[in-house]
């Protein structure tokens, strides 16, 4: 312990005296960076001081460093202190209490035999936030480079960025109407992963186009109403031997430690991007696709509503339409939405509930052959669930069987693929489509909640819900 004492003692000496020559020759806007409080005070008297968490049973340290400024004690005066945990913990004193938490943490990470971190770079390992001129270390101070830490702290300040406000108002997904199943699944897919998450449930795994809420009317002449969801394969037009010559470059831009399917991705989306896809895709391909229903959950009296409560053989129509217009696996996800009244942590605890209640509509589906998928959106009260709240990803309740394509489906596949032939060809390793709200055309859309081609210039940013 003495040897450490007067380590750290010898290193903030050096510390102090580079501290000193780097604030006379630091401008205004530097020096009240540098503590971050007024320049006037830096005129008094600093003092460090360093406080260690030790626990003789762990090669490592916790060490807050801290820089006060006290005009009646002498120039630079330094503390140091090495405690064990305990002592610390016992103190009543945000400082303290927080070098605990940091130690435990690092226990909680350390496993005997493993290699220490590297001796500590300033700029990166330091914590400002302890108030002025503290920082947080996991290492021994004395480990510190004094040149990185002064280049850290005496620099110009950045630029206060202050982040643009959405302009719209929030539309919570519990009080939309007639829109709230297509904006729930478009904001539940527009999070990463989940898209990924239900292609796979779904059991399409390469390139792709997907459609939401496309009309009927597309694919069966004179239908009414939407399919929530499909989605059909897309398959490459090249040869082996081009896949091979370009993958081989690709990999070579790998290390050989990274996983194999990497650089098939990053091949696949070259490939797509290049164009080497089969467009319109041959009726032939492979479809797939999901019904959608929203059920929402009143935190404050813990009912659940749900719109197709009693719907069950209305949602076997509906897949079974899926069916006859080609897809081979079809599902129905059952989406939970909260009333926003408060938090995080209430949003998640209202989701759970919720949850809970799955039973209670679950039964009226017959889940044979049709896959059955479930996820939830957890409302906050400041922001909708565009832009706050929690989510889960999809769970999966029952697995879709595999049907082979309906016979009789040839049309209503020839005639898809007849309407896809008018877009561009997908430049997208999953390509969103949408049918424009407007002039009912197909549009590649950049993500799925867009629902207008640009053939107008209005927006529904901003409105109300009626
Ligand atoms: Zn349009």
């Amino acid at each position: 312990m003495d040897a450490e004492v007067t380590r750290i003692r010898d290193w903030l000496g050096r510390y102090l005296t580079a501290w000193r020559a780097a604030l006379n020759n630091a401008n205004e806007s530097v020096r009240k960076h540098a503590l971050g409080f007024p320049a006037e005070d830096l005129r008094a008297p600093v003092q460090f001081a360093v406080t260690v968490c030790a626990d003789p049973n762990y090669p490592f340290r916790a060490t807050a460093l801290t820089l006060t400024h006290d005009a009646h004690a002498p120039d630079g005066e330094v503390v140091i202190e090495i405690a064990p945990p305990e002592a610390l913990a016992d103190r009543n004193n945000d400082l303290d209490k927080t070098l605990v938490a940091f130690f435990a943490n690092m226990r909680a990470n350390y496993v005997p035999g493993r290699a220490l971190d590297p001796p500590v770079r300033a700029g990166s390992f330091m914590h400002h936030g302890l108030g002025a001129g503290g920082w947080m270390l996991h290492d021994d101070v004395s480990r510190l480079s004094i040149e990185d830490l002064i280049a850290h702290q005496f620099c110009e300040p950045a630029p206060v960025v202050i982040q643009p406000q959405p302009s719209f108002k929030p539309r919570y997904l519990f009080a939309q109407g007639e829109a709230r199943e297509e904006t729930t699944f478009t904001t539940w897919l527009e999070s990463p992963g989940n898209l990924a998450d239900l292609l796979e449930a779904l059991g399409m795994r390469g390139p792709c186009w997907y459609a939401v809420s496309l009309p009927r009317s597309i694919v069966v002449p004179g239908a009414n109403g939407d399919f929530d969801f499909v989605a059909g394969e897309l398959k490459f037009n090249l040869t082996e031997d081009e896949w091979r010559v370009r993958r081989a470059r690709i990999a070579g831009t790998y290390s050989l430690a990274d996983h194999a399917s990497r650089i098939d991705n990053e091949t696949m989306s070259e490939v797509v991007r290049d164009g080497c896809i089969e467009w319109p895709p041959s009726p032939e391909a492979t479809l797939v696709g999901v019904e959608v229903k929203v059920s929402k959950f009143d935190g404050k009296t813990g009912t659940l509503s749900s719109t197709h409560k009693n719907k069950g053989p209305r949602i076997e129509g509906q897949l079974k339409q899926l069916l006859k217009i080609g897809c081979t696996r079809v599902g129905f996800v059952h989406f939970f939405v909260t009333c926003p009244r408060g938090g995080w942590g209430t949003a998640d605890q209202d989701l759970a509930r919720a949850y809970e209640k799955l039973d209670e509509i679950a039964p009226l589906f017959n889940p044979e052959g049709f896959g059955y998928f479930s996820a939830g959106l957890a409302a906050v009260s400041h922001q909708d669930e565009r832009l706050a709240g929690s989510q889960t990803r999809l769970f999966t309740h029952c697995e879709p069987r595999t049907y082979e394509q309906t016979p009789g489906s040839d049309s209503a596949r020839r005639q898809l693929a007849r309407a896809l032939s008018e877009l561009p060809r997908p430049r997208d390793f999953v390509q969103p489509i949408r049918a424009c709200i407007d002039c009912k055309a197909l549009f590649r859309a950049y993500v799925p909640s867009i629902d207008r081609c640009g053939c107008e210039t209005t927006t529904n940013e901003g409105t109300e819900p009626k």
